[in-house]
């Protein structure tokens, strides 16, 4: 990657495809990265753009649906004095930044996992390697959530003003969203997810007598999860012991997330563990021990036995098992 104008690299903007006025997993990591200048795209851009935090500067772009075709040909020249443009890797983001950047001309550096001055470290070889890329010019960038780099600011920006772009016609053959279907909870891509309960020794004892007990809570579990629109992960005890796959493993030595909500059942909040769970805006924790750090950590520690507090919140969210009581005890006098 060259280029004739090596000052066109200071400056980057961030883009942020939203949908309903939500924003994707990561927007406010990829905000600070791009310095505070953000473009907010989507349905319900501006409730999206006020909710957004760590921005300086914020210019939404309401246009309803997802034309990522359509949206890459305006945003390729709403960007173009920016050296950099910054998307998170949500599952928008991934599909409308190789779009912006065949727009533009420029290279695409994707699931960048951590940023310099001038290079961007990326995965290779399925995340068993990364590779350290040198920015030698314009290009356009996606970012994993949870990769953490820059502190967001908390202050309030200094403007949030519209882009006068109207609703354009869609561009050639553009994609059309059809359906939008949610994923299982144990299939939800952890490091997007928004929201995440997690297992721990204290939800699933790795012992052989509690083995049998297991399923039956990874069952609930998973269906407290999808009625909280949630995606389930593990400590490494637990995916050791099998409970969970291995890639629902969050901490230094598995997935880095990077939810608004994360709530730890049986968690003791070891180092490694912590490495992994972001910045969540609402920590809730249930554990027996209430100075572990993770019910230090949390914003709502709740001294209780994780298994009795997992049964009652799938009787709340009504998905308790609905199989009834057919053992044989019930039928007796
Ligand atoms: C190199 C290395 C890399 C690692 N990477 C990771 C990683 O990526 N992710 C990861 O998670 N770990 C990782 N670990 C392991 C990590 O150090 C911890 O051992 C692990 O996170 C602990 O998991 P846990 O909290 O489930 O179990 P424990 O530490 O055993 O904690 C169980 C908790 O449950 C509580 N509890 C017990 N009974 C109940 C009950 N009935 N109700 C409620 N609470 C109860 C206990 O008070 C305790 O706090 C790594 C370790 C090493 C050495």
């Amino acid at each position: 990657m060259t280029t004739s104008d090596p000052s066109a690299l200071h400056g980057a903007v961030a883009v942020v495809p939203v949908r309903a006025g939500v924003l994707p997993s990561g927007a406010e990591e990829v905000v600070a990265e791009a310095g505070g200048y953000a473009c907010v795209v989507g349905g319900g851009a501006e409730e999206a753009a006020h909710a957004l935090h760590g921005a300086v500067t914020i210019s939404w772009w309401d246009t309803p649906g997802f034309r990522p075709g359509t949206w890459a040909g305006v945003l390729a020249g709403a960007c173009a004095r920016f050296g950099q443009v910054l998307l998170p890797a949500s599952a928008d983001g991934r599909d409308l930044a190789p779009r912006i950047a065949a727009r533009m001309g420029r290279p695409l550096l994707a699931e960048a996992i951590e940023l310099g001055g001038d290079f961007v470290v990326l995965p290779r070889d399925g995340d068993r390697r990364t590779e350290r890329v040198q920015l030698t010019g314009p290009a356009v960038l996606t970012i994993r959530p949870g990769t953490g780099g820059r502190a967001i600011s908390r202050l309030p920006p200094r403007s949030i003003t519209e882009l006068e772009l109207g609703t354009r016609t869609p561009h050639g053959h553009d994609a059309q969203t059809l359906e939008v279907t949610y994923p299982a909870p144990q299939s939800i891509d952890l490091a997007e997810a928004r929201r995440v309960v997690t297992a721990g020794a204290g939800l699933l004892q790795p012992t052989q007598q509690a083995r049998d007990d297991a399923a039956e809570l990874v069952a609930t579990m998973t269906r407290v999860a999808a009625a909280l629109h949630a995606a389930v992960g593990g400590t490494r005890v637990v995916t050791d012991a099998e409970y969970l796959p291995e890639s629902r493993q969050i901490g230094s030595a598995g997935v880095m997330v990077a939810p608004d909500l994360y709530v730890a059942l049986g968690v003791s909040g070891a180092t490694h563990h912590l490495a992994g769970t972001g910045d969540p805006r609402h920590l809730v924790a249930v554990n027996t021990d209430p100075s572990c750090p993770m019910m230090a950590a949390a914003d709502l520690a709740l001294v209780a036995d994780a298994p009795a507090v997992l049964a009652a919140l799938a009787r709340h969210l009504g998905v308790a098992d609905p199989e009834p009581d057919v053992s044989p005890r019930g039928d007796q006098p």
